[in-house]
């Protein structure tokens, strides 16, 4: 399985204004260095999706987003259609992060209907499971991850159109995160439901590792078994940061 080539997708959050497109230059320039490596994904704040994916064309570098509603048009004020997000340039969409779980009370129901969506527009879903500390701390994380998976992956997805991220809630944004055994003990799970849920394609898709990636922590991490990339978050707004990461596959 250590064939599949690994994505680091770097996700901005609420962060970032026209003046970051200097940041994202920056990667654009650096990005021929590691595209033997690895593929650079950035998700940055809606806004600034189109303007990004222009300046990306024809670099190592592919845009996405990190949300998107469950239908294709409509009346929803304030929601962005995956058709919208693919039509200004996106080619994945980040779904179900613990964030918006969290903020918006997402759950796995709607998580699938929006990865269906983004599969219907033409973009990769990229479905964030994980547990919390709480959870940890109670020895329920497989069945919390198990859950997450049956109920947000949508049937019949591909290696292509569909990649998982785990992300232990209690990892992301604290610089805490979980040892390589635990890393590999964890991907290993998600790998077996993968491959009885979607067969050859179960074992090729792309199952991410995020929570605190940074330069320091990401060559061990990507070195774990059946870890595909990372999901970056604060890492990924300095081009040197998110660069170091990729160079770390
Ligand atoms: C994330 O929220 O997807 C994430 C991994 O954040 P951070 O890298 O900042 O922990």
């Amino acid at each position: 399985t250590d064939a599949i080539r690994p994505l680091i997708a770097g996700n901005w959050k609420m962060n970032g204004l026209k003046a970051s497109t200097a940041e994202f230059d920056a990667m654009l320039n650096g990005a021929a260095g590691v595209a033997g490596r690895a593929d650079l994904l950035v998700c940055p704040p809606v806004t600034l999706i189109a303007a990004f994916a222009d300046r990306a064309r024809g670099k190592a570098v592919v845009v996405g987003a990190q949300d998107c509603h469950p239908k294709a048009s409509g009346a929803h004020t304030g929601d962005i259609a995956a058709e919208m997000l693919v039509d200004a340039g996106a080619s994945a969409i980040i779904v179900g992060h613990s964030e918006r779980r969290a903020d918006h009370g997402e759950g796995d129901a709607l998580v699938k209907q929006k990865a269906e969506a983004a599969r219907r527009a033409g973009a990769t879903a990229i479905v964030c499971i994980g547990e919390t500390q709480t959870q940890r701390d109670a020895g329920q994380t497989l069945d919390i991850l198990r859950g997450q998976l049956d109920g947000s992956l949508p049937d019949g997805s591909t290696a292509a159109n569909l990649v998982v991220a785990y992300e232990p809630v209690w990892a992301i944004g604290t610089g805490l995160t979980p040892t390589a055994k635990d890393v590999e003990q964890i991907h290993g799970f998600i790998r077996e439901f993968l491959t009885a849920s979607f067969e050859a394609d179960g074992a090729r898709m792309r199952i991410l590792y995020g929570g605190s990636v940074k330069p320091s922590n990401a060559a061990e991490l990507m070195a774990v078994k059946n870890v595909n990339g990372a999901l970056v978050g604060g890492a990924s707004l300095k081009a040197a940061d998110f660069l170091a990461i990729a160079r770390g596959c």
